[in-house]
């Protein structure tokens, strides 16, 4: 028996915009998860609006871009969200033009000196905040500067609290182990701005110009993807080709309104809706 047989998709005929998660939703590693194309254009010919929010913050939002298109389908980059671009726009509303320290790569420097955020490097000048995003070349250098930094008073920022990303080697470390180090270090807790936090989502649907009760988070963690779209106010659906499931829905307690076990999946029950709908 399908997971979706435990549930009422009904909501989906008052969907028009959603979010969704990359990692474990539309890909895993560097593979298209099923229906990831099909997907998409059911989106566009229902004229749904919809935004790609992703918590990663290595890549920028061409590299997304280009990775999900590489698989066929047709977004711009405007249809990408990344904690990278939320984490800017704090930035920039808090502390215009002002100084961090930044442990994080290319996707993340882009979104910070894109909206005038200077970067600086080491202990040249006195930092606004420090940004904490994943980094795969990080030293005991950047920790330390970091917590030099957050101990004469910075702003101590993560981009999300992931503690373990998905590659073909198998879940190797991501932002929120760095964050636990630095946290255990200076005793300082960090602000989190990717899932589950509310930026993520008030800034996906700012773009999309829509309201939370017209709106549907699809993702596969419960934790992030589920427990922020609840927050915010949102319809949720998780898929189970990443890192959650029925079975974890019952462990973990967090309860979305659908789960699919597929995007395949998704798309058959959402038609079936708006076909009903369209004949009451
Ligand atoms: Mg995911």
């Amino acid at each position: 028996m399908s997971s979706s047989e435990h549930y009422s998709p009904e909501f989906l005929r008052d969907i028009h915009a959603i979010m969704i998660d990359i990692d474990g939703t539309l890909m895993r590693g560097n593979l298209a998860l099923p229906g990831l194309v099909e997907f998409f254009n059911f989106l566009i010919a229902h004229n749904i609006r919809f935004q790609v929010a992703s918590n990663n913050a290595t890549k920028t939002l061409s590299a997304y871009q280009q990775k999900i298109n590489a698989f066929g389908a047709n977004l711009s980059m405007d249809n990408i969200l990344t904690c990278s671009t939320v984490t800017a726009l704090y930035l920039q509303n808090k502390y215009p033009g002002g100084k961090v320290y930044m442990i994080g790569q290319s996707g993340l420097e882009e979104a910070l000196t894109q909206v005038g955020i200077q970067i600086i490097d080491g202990m040249n000048g006195k930092a606004d905040a420090v940004v904490v995003g994943g980094d795969y070349s990080l030293t005991y250098e950047k920790l330390k500067y970091a917590s030099l930094h957050i101990q004469q008073g910075a702003e101590f920022i993560g981009t999300n609290p992931d503690l373990l990303y998905p590659t073909d080697e198998g879940l190797v470390p991501e932002c929120g182990m760095t964050l636990v180090a630095l946290e255990t270090a200076t005793q300082v807790k960090p602000v989190i701005m990717g899932k589950p936090n509310a930026s993520m989502f008030e800034q996906g649907m700012k773009k999309m110009g829509v309201q939370p009760n017209e709106t549907a988070m699809l993702g596969d963690r419960l934790e992030t993807d589920i427990q922020g779209g609840k927050n915010a106010g949102m319809k949720t659906i998780l898929v189970e080709t990443g890192v959650d499931n029925q079975e974890t829905v019952i462990s973990k307690g967090i309860q979305p309104d659908l789960v699919v076990e597929d995007l395949f999946e998704l798309i058959s029950l959402w038609v079936e809706q708006r076909s009903r709908g369209t004949l009451a």
